[in-house]
């Protein structure tokens, strides 16, 4: 009798090794923006807030992965969750325009199909990942602008949101500064284009990010943003761009960035990673390293990355002060993390 328990033991003991063995990696990383995120400008209760939502957005997309479901639908779900929070500067709460408005850019890409759908300059589209990913799926092209892109949205079934909806009181009294600021700076240099980069960073950065491989091998990767608080002149930036805010490619990596977007996009960053992951054979941590913290810094460029490998392998440097970041892998609980300790 002890003998025949003892060997069942074994028998379940032995087919949970399997099984672990057997298990396929994968792994969620999400971002809430980097940039001048100074602790002493943040409460407890607003740290708590921060880490609660990141928390929230890293479990709804490891849930979808855990399941078997696929990264396109880890990635958006996460992004939703911080496109639907004011804290952070995508849907509500993204940042105002000089002319007191909020223009939207999201991009999303599919690393096993290599398919690609963004969208830049929207105006009335609550979750914009969304689009981007429907611009992918149900469009011949990769990019759709302004109002042709709601146009789209409405073919699609999309309801249009009023602009106030993104309104909040927070990212309203960041224009007034930045305004201010900025005339300051234009008085001092008589040039927009010098006096934009005066700008403090806080009054630059927001926009939110993921980055998944799910259990099939599939990596993705998508990011969602407000852009940059005062932008003018429908200025675009890196987010909605693929090979500079996004990138993901099956077998070699998927990235999502922040960060001054001029720079991301003329240092084509995303893209650079994982090129140097695929044909230098670098690991992710060193491609994303090199690439955040000597190429970008070199040139003159703020901000980080969240960068994740076919294997399930994590790096989420960033260049300035903190970064709202949280990951999640196979059965592990949730990291969630905002400065360099912690
Ligand atoms: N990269 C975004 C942009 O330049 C801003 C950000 O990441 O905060 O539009």
């Amino acid at each position: 009798m002890k003998k025949t328990i003892l060997s069942v033991l074994t028998l379940l003991a032995l087919s949970q090794a399997s099984f672990a063995a057997d298990e396929k990696p994968f792994a969620i990383a999400i971002h809430g923006g980097a940039g001048t995120i100074s602790k002493a400008n943040l409460t407890e209760s607003q740290i708590q807030q921060y880490k609660d939502k990141l928390t929230e957005a890293v479990n709804a997309g490891h849930r979808i992965l855990a399941k078997g479901g696929d990264s396109t639908r880890a990635v958006q779900a996460a992004i939703n969750v911080l496109e639907d929070s004011p804290l952070f500067n995508a849907g509500k709460g993204a940042v105002y325009t000089y002319d007191g408005g909020h223009e939207l850019d999201a991009s999303f890409m599919d690393g096993r199909t290599m398919n690609a759908g963004a969208v830049a300059g929207v105006r009335h589209i609550k979750n914009p990942i969304d689009l981007a990913i429907d611009v992918m799926k149900h469009s011949p092209h990769v990019m759709l602008s302004g109002s042709g892109a709601e146009e789209f949205a409405l073919s699609r079934g999309y309801q249009l949101v009023a602009q106030e909806y993104f309104d909040t009181d927070h990212r309203y009294r960041q224009l007034v500064k930045a305004k201010q600021k900025l005339m300051d700076a234009q008085v001092a240099t008589k040039d927009y284009q010098a006096s934009i980069y005066r700008l403090d960073l806080e009054y630059k950065f927001g926009t939110v990010g993921a980055v998944a491989l799910d259990k099939q091998g599939n990596l993705a990767a998508g990011t969602s943003t407000g852009g940059m608080t005062v932008k003018r002149f429908g200025r675009i930036g890196d987010s909605p761009v693929i090979g500079a805010g996004t990138y993901a490619e099956n077998g070699v990596c998927a990235v999502s960035a922040t960060g001054h977007g001029e720079y991301f996009i003329r240092y084509h960053v995303a893209g650079d990673i994982c090129a140097r992951v695929k044909y230098q054979q670098k690991s992710i941590i060193q491609a994303a390293d090199e690439v955040i913290n000597q190429r970008l810094i070199t040139a003159g460029g703020t901000g980080g990355v969240i960068a994740i490998d076919q294997r399930g392998n994590i790096a989420t440097p960033f260049n300035t002060e903190g970064m709202y970041r949280a990951s999640r892998s196979n059965n592990d609980v949730a990291t969630v993390m905002i400065w360099r300790e912690q």
